[in-house]
């Protein structure tokens, strides 16, 4: 397939790399970054975008993928797929997919899980809104970048299923670490705290998977000095979609909201910056309740 890919980032570079890699011919567009080995750089996104099969933007935010989507819809090739695997407002990604249906394309909100280690890998997991038809013309170039890809419904609802996802993680990173540091005061060791929640009914992924707690469970990034693996600030970003969205939609989440209102402050006003979401235990270690 020929493919348009526009935003060559952390999680863009590896993707389109490997598209590439498996014979596709791949055309890339960053304002900053640089192109990836087996990918054409052009000089502008509508570039990239015109006479691809299909085009694949990986971008920071929905204001971005906005202003993308205007310069680049005008240029794709009649019966092309848009399809956006950055993670932005569910609002976003609806209003785009109507724009490019009013112009006769394919659309596929496809945000991803799994980090820049997921995307060197190939190992994404897609959640996906769209047409059935369009998931159906793009799904080889999901098996490439991925491990999975699920067809959730209609436009938007990849964005939907993404912060769903991403709001449970949060939440539960957060009683994970917090139970961790009032295990500390306790006095239960880590590795019994452990032991028992990863085997009995508290357990998580952030748990059994991402143990906040170094040395405890499988190598994670605590083990790192905490550097991500997946910042803080990402986590931040995800709340706050997801607030946005049970804004939008009347959805009562005060644990979506409290998570939100923590890692803003984690983020902006503590040391959480740059480090790995999970390090929310270590706040945690130096507080006490008052
Ligand atoms: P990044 O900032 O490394 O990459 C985004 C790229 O887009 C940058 O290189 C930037 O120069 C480029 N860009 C900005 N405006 C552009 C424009 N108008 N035209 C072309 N390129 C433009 O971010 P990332 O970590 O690669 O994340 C990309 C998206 O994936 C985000 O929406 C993020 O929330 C999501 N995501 C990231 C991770 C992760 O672990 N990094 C995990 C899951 C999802």
């Amino acid at each position: 397939m020929k493919i348009g890919f526009i935003g060559l980032g952390n999680m863009g570079a590896p993707m389109a790399a490997n598209l590439a890699a498996a014979g596709h011919e791949v055309v890339g567009f960053d304002t900053v970054a640089d192109t990836p080995e087996g990918v054409k750089a052009v000089g502008s996104g509508a570039e990239a975008a015109s006479d691809a099969d299909v085009v694949i933007t990986m971008l920071p935010n929905g204001a971005i993928l906005r202003a993308v989507a205007a310069e680049i819809i005008p240029a794709m090739a009649p019966d092309a797929v848009f399809v956006d695997c950055s993670t932005v407002e569910v609002d976003a990604a609806r209003e785009v997919a109507e724009q490019a249906a009013d112009a006769g394309l394919g659309w596929l909100d496809a945000p991803v899980s799994g980090g820049v280690g997921g995307a060197a890998g190939g190992t994404l997991t897609f959640m996906v809104g769209g047409s059935e038809d369009a998931f159906a013309r793009v799904q080889p170039l999901f098996d490439i970048m991925g491990q999975k890809a699920v067809l959730c419904g209609p436009a938007g609802n990849g964005q939907a299923a993404k912060i769903c996802n991403n709001m449970i993680l949060g939440v539960t990173m957060i009683a994970t670490c917090e139970a961790f540091a009032m295990a500390d005061k306790l006095g239960l060791a880590r590795q019994s705290m452990f032991d028992v929640v990863s085997t009995s009914s508290g357990y998580s992924w952030t748990m059994n998977a991402y143990c906040p707690a170094p040395g405890v469970g499988p190598q994670s990034p605590s083990d790192n000095d905490y550097q991500p693996g997946f910042a803080a600030e990402l986590m931040l970003k995800d709340l706050g979609l997801a607030q946005a969205a049970a804004e939008a939609a009347d959805a009562d989440t005060p644990m979506g909201a409290a998570a939100l209102a923590l890692y803003r402050r984690f983020v902006e006003e503590e040391d959480g910056k740059g480090r790995d979401f999970s390090a929310m235990l270590p706040r945690f270690e130096g507080r006490s309740r008052s």
